[in-house]
């Protein structure tokens, strides 16, 4: 049944945009550069009213549905062709009990907004590494971010939430009210309704030293990051990034394109303290650009510029160790191939993280060491092809044993992937929640986990 605008309107205290309205273009866009979809028609819901009637919709017509908050899936799961999006960024609402150290935000709001709200009193939760990306998806996947050794993941520090359900309910979803749903949410991503806020545990964060440290990249150089970054105390959490160096005005231009270990990290703790660990990181290799340095947590979300929208291929997977055969693959894959942008992220996970049980939330790779992401800017559908292979076998030659992965960096890549993310009896589990609150997979446009 075709969807007429003018019909939904005035259904909805938010606005409806169709493929007729100036804002479309700007509204329906997503942040990989590689998807360009079009749906019939975008909701942007105005409260949880709103998102039941857009379900109601959705089941009536038949037609796929999308639920959008930041854009940042990288399959597009934001967004459709010919369907509905449910378009979350309306629910900017926040409430900061600051006494209590908890927050209730709306579900639209971006990492960024959020905390530089609740850093304005000295608080913050921690989400991941980029400020534009939604607290809607980032939330529902986990949460891996600048503070996952000092406070766990984003789910770890998630304490409540308000979700409409595929009937149409709005359920208050906590430990003792809905507990399946509220350990399938911590994790199962947007397979179980719609969440319209969420309520956080606020952790007080004074001291803290943060930004990016670039050094060119050697065998020797990988490994003396890693085992300094992995044995920091959990006040630290890094991601390190061994890449080709960009046309960056801080870096040399005979440098450009050269291999580099670009490190960003977050020390969560004072800056006398966090030199324990960053005299002997700059010492390994003179620095290329050093910019760490005392700051608000806040600054490590910079405003975005909203024209990046890099097109990328990209792999994921949690490993158990980085040692010195994994370094050698990765500099060996590095060297041989010729995408002019190409990146293997190294973050060592572990600290608080590892501390929750494996059974207490979807994310059941606690144990995991580290999680580790391949990716490759590409131009055309040709070279798409080309570095596409070139991930993938570049992740099946790092695999130890079991696969795993993390589903907030799944691309597109079919049920066994959805599956390395959630191991035998988290699968189950998670199918017998499918099967209570969502039976027809009405949510499937994700990373899906069809019902029992
Ligand atoms: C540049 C970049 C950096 C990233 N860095 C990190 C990182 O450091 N750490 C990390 O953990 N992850 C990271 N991610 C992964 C990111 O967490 C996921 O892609 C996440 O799904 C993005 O959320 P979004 O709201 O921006 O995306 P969207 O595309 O808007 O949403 C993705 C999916 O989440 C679900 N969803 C979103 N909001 C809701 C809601 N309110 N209710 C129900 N379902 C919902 C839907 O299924 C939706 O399709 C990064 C991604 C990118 C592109």
């Amino acid at each position: 049944m075709p969807l007429s605008i003018e019909e939904l309107r005035p259904r909805f205290h938010g606005e409806v945009v169709g493929p007729h309205e100036d804002t479309y273009e700007d509204v329906r866009r997503v942040f990989p550069g590689n998807i360009d979809r079009r749906p019939a028609a975008i909701v942007q819901v105005a409260d949880a009213e709103d998102v039941a009637e857009a379900l109601a919709v959705a089941r009536e017509s038949g037609l796929p549905l999308a639920v959008r908050c930041g854009g940042h899936s990288g399959a597009g799961h934001g967004t459709n062709d010919g369907g509905i999006v449910l378009d979350v960024r309306g629910l900017k609402s926040l409430e900061i009990d600051v006494d209590g150290r908890t927050a209730w935000a709306g579900s639209g709001l971006t990492a960024a907004e959020y905390t530089a709200a609740v850093g304005e009193h000295g608080l913050a939760t921690g989400f991941g590494d980029t400020g534009s990306v939604g607290v809607g998806g980032i939330t529902l996947n986990g949460g891996i971010g600048f503070l996952v050794r000092k406070f766990g993941m984003t789910i770890d520090n998630l304490l409540a939430a308000e979700v409409v359900t595929a009937d149409g309910q709005v359920l208050r979803v906590d430990a003792e009210s809905h507990p399946d749903l509220f350990w399938a949410i911590r994790g199962g991503g947007g397979n179980f309704g719609v969440v319209t806020k969420f309520q956080f545990r606020l952790h007080e964060l004074g001291d803290f030293v943060g930004g990016m440290l670039m050094q060119p990249a050697t065998p020797e150089v990988i490994a003396g990051v890693i085992a300094l970054t992995e044995s920091a105390p959990q006040e630290l959490s890094a991601i390190v990034n061994v890449m080709t160096a960009p046309p960056m005005p801080f870096v040399p231009e005979e440098l450009h394109g050269t291999l580099v270990v670009m490190t960003l990290l977050g020390y969560a703790g004072p800056a006398a303290e966090a030199e324990a660990v960053l005299g002997p990181l700059r010492a390994l290799a003179t620095p290329i650009a050093d910019f760490i340095r005392p700051m608000a947590y806040a600054e490590m979300f910079p405003p975005a510029d909203e024209s990046y929208r890099p097109s990328a291929v990209g792999e994921t997977m949690l490993l158990g160790t980085v040692d010195g055969q994994v370094i050698d693959t990765v500099f060996k894959q590095l060297t041989e191939s010729d995408a002019p942008f190409r990146v293997v992220q190294l973050r060592p996970l572990g600290g608080a993280m590892a501390q929750v049980p494996a059974d207490a939330t979807a994310f059941a790779h606690r144990d995991a060491g580290f999680m580790v992401n391949l990716a490759a800017f590409y131009t055309t559908p040709e070279d798409r092809i080309v570095r596409q292979t070139w991930v993938t076998a570049f992740r099946e030659a790092l695999e130890q044993g079991d696969a795993r992965a993390y589903v907030g960096f799944l691309n597109d890549e079919g049920e066994e992937r959805v599956r390395a993310a959630y191991p035998g009896a988290t699968w189950e589990r998670l199918a017998q929640v499918k099967r209570r609150y969502d039976p027809d997979n009405l949510f499937r446009l994700n990373q899906n986990i069809p019902p029992a």
